[in-house]
């Protein structure tokens, strides 16, 4: 049977880790990426882990004619999982054109090949920042959407009604759109992992980088907030788990069990941790102590999230099972593994 799913940026760090898991399920997969933040390196990386070949195709998704072409030698595949997008909630602040252009692009262009194609099925990369400032906890799919707080999180607001509107008028459409919350983590082999460009804005990669010396000291941004300790709450999820569940999603689709034109998952564990009790986890596992200080809040940064994620379990037959403690060993050991020897 042919299983070949086009992922793009695959190579980005959610888009490795869904990879490996695929072939790992006995898919083929085609990779398309633009390199923009991601390295050729993983491509290594991923057959080394797997023992399989992936099929590499660089392209920039914002160019119509190139998609195109892409998707034209590929239109057997069976579905797409669409990871490609800028992720960086401060650069979208920043530049905000840059962001609307490169995220929406990309998923206008993938909407229209590959159905023009024949690929009918579609998973989004979707984010918990969809939900804005919420207005009660946990966060169930049925609450309210509200204008995210960043460019980066209305991209994924936008990008769900695209879906929304797309699949309402082509009614041999399904697409999946997964909502994630706060993925850390690496790839237990310690092959494969987060890597950031520059200084990195979310806290897992700034506190290993911390600690391996890459960065001076960790700034916790506000302890005043209204939550356990002070620091602001957030429901880590591992980053393999939440790959599985695009396997679940992905048979879904392929096996026709979806119940709507477009279904919307959360993908956490609903547990909440403070940012202090990410570190306490981090300094008992690494038996270091991590250089920190508190600062004042940062913008745009609320209180607290996390998720439930009954649907998740009930319609894909999935729940997160790996905790924080085993995040952060993983994130550390592959923060050791690439900086000591430079794979
Ligand atoms: N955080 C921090 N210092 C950092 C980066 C993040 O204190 O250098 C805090 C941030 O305020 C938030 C939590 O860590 O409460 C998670 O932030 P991250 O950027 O990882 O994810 P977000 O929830 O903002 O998407």
């Amino acid at each position: 049977m042919n299983k070949k799913i086009i992922v793009t940026g695959g190579l980005g760090y959610i888009g490795s880790h869904t990879t490996i898991e695929l072939i790992q399920n006995n898919f083929q997969v085609v990779v398309f990426d633009d390199l923009s933040n991601s390295s050729q390196k993983t491509i290594a990386r991923i057959e080394t882990i797997t023992g399989e070949k992936i099929i590499f195709e660089k392209v920039d998704l914002k160019n119509e004619i190139r998609t195109g072409q892409e998707f034209s030698k590929h239109k057997d595949a069976l579905a797409v999982i669409h990871f490609a997008a800028h992720k960086a909630v401060n650069e979208s602040v920043k530049n905000p054109l840059n962001y609307y252009q490169n995220n929406l692009f990309a998923i206008l262009n993938t909407l229209k090949w590959q159905y023009e194609l024949g690929i009918k099925n579609f998973i989004f990369s979707s984010s918990a920042a969809v939900y804005g400032s919420p207005e009660s906890l946990p966060i169930s799919e049925n609450n309210k959407i509200q204008r995210p707080l960043s460019p980066y999180g209305n991209t994924k607001k936008i990008s769900e009604e695209i879906i929304e509107d797309f699949t309402k008028i082509n009614s041999d459409f399904s697409a999946i759109s997964l909502r994630y919350f706060n993925p850390i983590g690496a790839h237990d082999s310690g092959k494969i992992g987060e890597l950031p460009k520059g200084i990195p804005n979310n806290l897992m990669p700034y506190i290993t980088q911390t600690a391996s010396g890459v960065r001076e000291k960790l700034k916790v941004f506000g302890n005043d907030y209204p939550t356990k300790d002070g620091t602001p709450v957030r429901d880590y999820i591992h980053v393999v788990d939440l790959a599985k569940a695009h396997i679940k999603a992905l048979t879904r689709l392929i096996e026709n069990k979806q119940e709507k034109p477009l279904e919307i998952y959360n993908l956490g564990t609903g547990n909440g941790f403070s940012v202090l009790e990410v570190i306490k986890s981090f300094e008992r596992i690494s038996g270091l102590k991590l250089n920190y200080e508190i600062v004042t809040r940062r913008e745009g940064d609320v209180p607290e999230l996390f998720a439930t994620t009954d649907l998740a379990f009930k319609k894909l037959g999935w729940k997160a099972e790996l905790g924080l403690d085993e995040m952060v060993k993983s994130a550390w050991k592959w923060e050791q593994n690439y900086r000591n020897h430079n794979i």
